[in-house]
Parts: structure tokens; sequence; C-alpha cells
């Protein structure tokens, strides 16, 4: 089975064909764990609420796939290791239909996954429908081609999700245990929002929706009043739409030349007394932060939101590149929680031959930055794709599947995770799995590419930067 369940005891004999499946409820469990009895008359699945019970369903199902008729007698006693098993679709570079989120969806729910990371702002797109803001669909929602590093397109490029559409998915995702996290990246990756609102940018100069890949140093202005108005009330829409515990707010890849520039900007640093503008984002992401708790939301940001020293502990950081003077340890001393999704092994859009299966399975879960408190600063992973080159729904499946499957074993299993081996094999038995939900999955021959063919694969990968691209993101990379 995938995730290989904690503890399964065979005992003699088989389950009848007509043997009848009943299902009971038991408060003492815990919300995703379940209990599953098969013995000769009776299969009996027991979980303390929906969840618990549609994992036992799941779970019995893939049985059944292994064992055919013939269902051997045993009591499996599961749940996961860690409570947040997350997986991230990036719909701001390149827009994916609902009927596609959610065969990825169902499919992610089939390994117990139970976070969807739905990544609906960025500098090419805004995706969601907004009353309060209009013109972020109007304006924001469509660019004018795309110009992703090699690739050269004047067709525009666009497309957003109705109101009714993201309720559709949140309660389609709910249905499966599944909780949405919302990112609105900020206070960088915000230039579809300012084509939209260019009065909220530090020059208040109109710009365009972004065409090409990389970092943008279009931030928005963290001296303005004006702009937290704006995300106060852009927030209080979408939390109605996404009920969730978790907010994602983004704080990634900021490059401050714009904020070093603007006097809004460096009056405020003067009054709050910072001494550079990494504190500057840090109060910019606490005031957002602050706001989202004030609601009963947990907000989350990227590793570099940390960077200025001043976070707010209760702010998860999600982990995803190098520590800097070990900003992310102090956070996490502090007692703050991290998720886990470094590059090498979360990162989906890279070629297998770059980060292959094995690569996903074996996620370091306890990485330096955690420092002493180890395990208990970590919620759980994420497995993620990013789509700047990704343009087709088949080429989405083919590189999350079956990658997306390996982080959902670590996040279930975590230490005790059986190994790539005993991984693979299983995964080969059920991957009937993916024909049944109707996603095209890399085949075996893909998961582990030999030296030959990662090297092919990475230099191909490499052809989708251009070097301006690749110059620009340098430049810009020293400054976040
Ligand atoms: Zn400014």
């Amino acid at each position: 089975m995938l995730p290989r369940p904690e503890k399964i005891i065979f005992m003699d004999g088989f389950a009848a064909q007509d043997a009848r499946v009943e299902e009971q409820l038991c408060p003492e469990l815990e919300k995703e764990e379940y209990r599953i009895q098969i013995a000769p008359e009776r299969i009996m699945l027991t979980g303390s609420g929906k969840t618990g019970l549609f994992y036992a369903r799941t779970t019995l199902d893939q049985l059944r796939m292994v064992y055919g008729d013939m269902l051997p007698c045993m009591k499996v006693a599961d749940r996961p290791a860690y409570s947040y098993r997350s997986f991230h679709i990036d719909c701001a570079r390149h827009y994916f239909p609902t009927d596609e989120l959610k065969k990825m969806i169902r499919m992610s729910a089939e390994f117990k996954l139970n976070r969807f990371h739905w990544h609906i702002s960025d500098d090419q797109g805004w995706r969601i429908e907004s009353k309060c803001y209009p013109r972020l669909h109007e304006i924001g929602a469509v660019r004018g081609g795309d110009y992703f590093g090699n690739y050269h397109s004047d067709q525009p490029e666009g497309g957003y999700y109705r109101r009714e559409e993201v309720r559709e998915i949140v309660d389609y995702c709910g249905q499966f245990g599944i909780e949405v996290v919302p990112e609105i990246d900020m206070p960088g990756h915000v230039t579809a929002i300012l084509a939209a609102y260019p009065e909220l940018s530090c020059a208040g100069e109109p710009v365009e929706v972004g065409m090409r890949a990389g970092i943008f140093k279009e931030l928005f202005c963290a001296g303005k009043e004006e702009t937290f108005a704006f995300i106060h009330n852009l927030l209080d829409e979408l939390l109605e739409l996404f009920p969730g515990k978790y907010f994602h707010i983004g704080g990634d890849e900021a490059p401050k030349e714009r904020w070093r520039a603007c006097p809004y900007c460096q009056k405020r640093m003067k009054e709050e007394g910072f001494q550079n503008e990494q504190e500057l984002q840090g109060y910019f992401c606490n005031r957002i932060a602050s706001y989202l708790l004030s609601k009963g939301r947990i907000p989350i940001v990227w590793n570099e939101a940390v960077y200025g020293g001043n976070l707010d502990k209760e702010a998860v950081v999600q982990l995803w590149t190098e520590d800097k003077d070990d900003q992310i340890k102090a956070h996490l001393d502090k007692g703050g929680k991290a998720v886990l999704s470094v590059v090498e092994n979360c990162y989906c859009d890279y070629p297998y031959g770059m980060h292959s299966l094995k690569d996903v399975y074996q996620l370091n879960m306890n990485p330096r930055e955690l420092g002493g408190h180890g395990k208990d600063s970590v919620l759980g992973t994420e497995v993620l794709i990013w789509t700047e080159f990704i343009r087709s729904h088949i080429t989405l499946e083919e590189m999350s599947w079956p990658r997306f499957a390996a982080s959902a074993e670590v996040g279930w299993c975590g230490e005790k995770s059986p190994g790539y081996e005993d991984f693979s094999r299983r995964l080969e038995v059920l991957f009937p799995l993916f024909a049944k939900y109707g996603i095209r999955a890399a085949g075996m021959e893909e998961w582990v590419p030999d030296e030959d063919k990662a090297a092919e694969q990475a230099a191909a990968f490499q052809m989708n930067f251009s070097e301006e691209d690749r110059e620009e993101v340098r430049r810009l990379q020293e400054d976040i």
C-alpha cells in the first residue's frame, strides 16, 4: 500500500468474496487515524470521522488491488507521522482548468496528502475573480505572451477561477480531507497585481503583467498605508472563499532595489528604526501575518521572510533554500515551525534526471536549520510543481507523478519510512492507480535515470533559460 500503513498483523484465513464491509466511528482515534479488521465474514473500518473512514476505504481498495479476490485476514492500525502533507501547484505561470486540478487533487487524496497549496498569484498572472478589486482578474489575469527563457509566443496567455469555481475546488478537496492553502505571494512576485493597481508600488508607475520567468524587481510599497489597506480588504474577501486554517503570504525573492529608492519606504524605515531593507520585509510580513492571526488563521511564509531576523514566531516557515546567517535556525529556536520543501528533493518541475523519484523519497526530515528541536519544529512536508516551463496538463502529470506519491509516503511514515527500494516495489504493483484516475504518470524506466540520461535531461532543462534571464536572476538574487 502507499503510503505503507504503520501496523499490519496478518491472521489465518481469507475474507469471503461477499464479506460485508461495515464502518464504525470511534471518537478516541485521532482525525486521520484509522483501523481495518478483515475477518472471513466481515470487514470492519474504523475512524473518528469522515477523514479517518475515507483513509480506511482508500487502504482497503489498495489491498483489493494487491490481493484480488483472496483478501487475507488481517488487522491494520495506521496514522500519519506528520499532520501537514502538502502538494503545491503553480496556476499563476500557467493556468490549469478546474477539471485538471480535480484530477490532481483526487490522485493526491489516494496517497493521503492533506493540503493543496494553490499558487494563485505571481508576476505572470493573478488567477481569482475579485469582487472588491475587479481589475485583478480583468487586467492581472492576462499577459501579452510568453517569453519564458528560450520559449517565445505572442499568444496572450491567461485565465482565472470564478468565485463559484474556487468554492467548488475547496468543497471537492474537503470531500477527501484536503485543506486548500491559497498563496498570495508578497511583497515580491506581485507584478500582475501592480499591473492592475500600479499605485500600490513605490513609484506608482504602470507595469505590464510579467511575460518572462525569473525574479522581478517590482514590490508592493511597504511605506504607503494604502498598500496595507488594500491587502486587508483583499484578504477579507479571500478568507471567505478559503475557510482553512493556513494561509500562505509568500515572502520569497523580493529584491530591495525599489524600496531603497522609495521615499515612503525609507521614511517607514527611519520611523521604525530599521537598519536595512530585510527588516522592512520582516515588518511587512508581520503586519500581514498579524492580520491573519487576528482572524484565527496561521500565516505561512517562504524562508527568505525570516532573513530580517524580526519575523513573528507564529508565522510558519516553508524551508526551500539556504539558511542565510542561521536566521531560519534562529526562528525555529524561538519556537517557530517549519514545512520542509527543499528544492533538490521536492521540486518536480525539474526533470527526473535532476530530482529523481529516489531523491524525493530521501528528503532529510532533520536538516541542520532545525537545530536542537528536530522533529518538534516540523509540521510536515510539501512537494511542488512550478509551471514556467509546463504548458500542458500531460507534462504537469508526468512531472508530478509518481514523485508526489513518494513525498506523500515520507510525510505519512516519517522516520519509519521503509526505504526507497521497498517503496518502488509497492509503487510498481499499484501503478494502475494512475490510469484509474486518468493520470499520465512517468513509467518506472523514468524514475531514476542513469548518469548519461540524467546529464542529457539536465542539459535540455538548462536550454529553457536564456542567457539574459540567467544574468538578471543572478543580479537580483544578490539583493534578496
Ligand atoms: Zn515604497
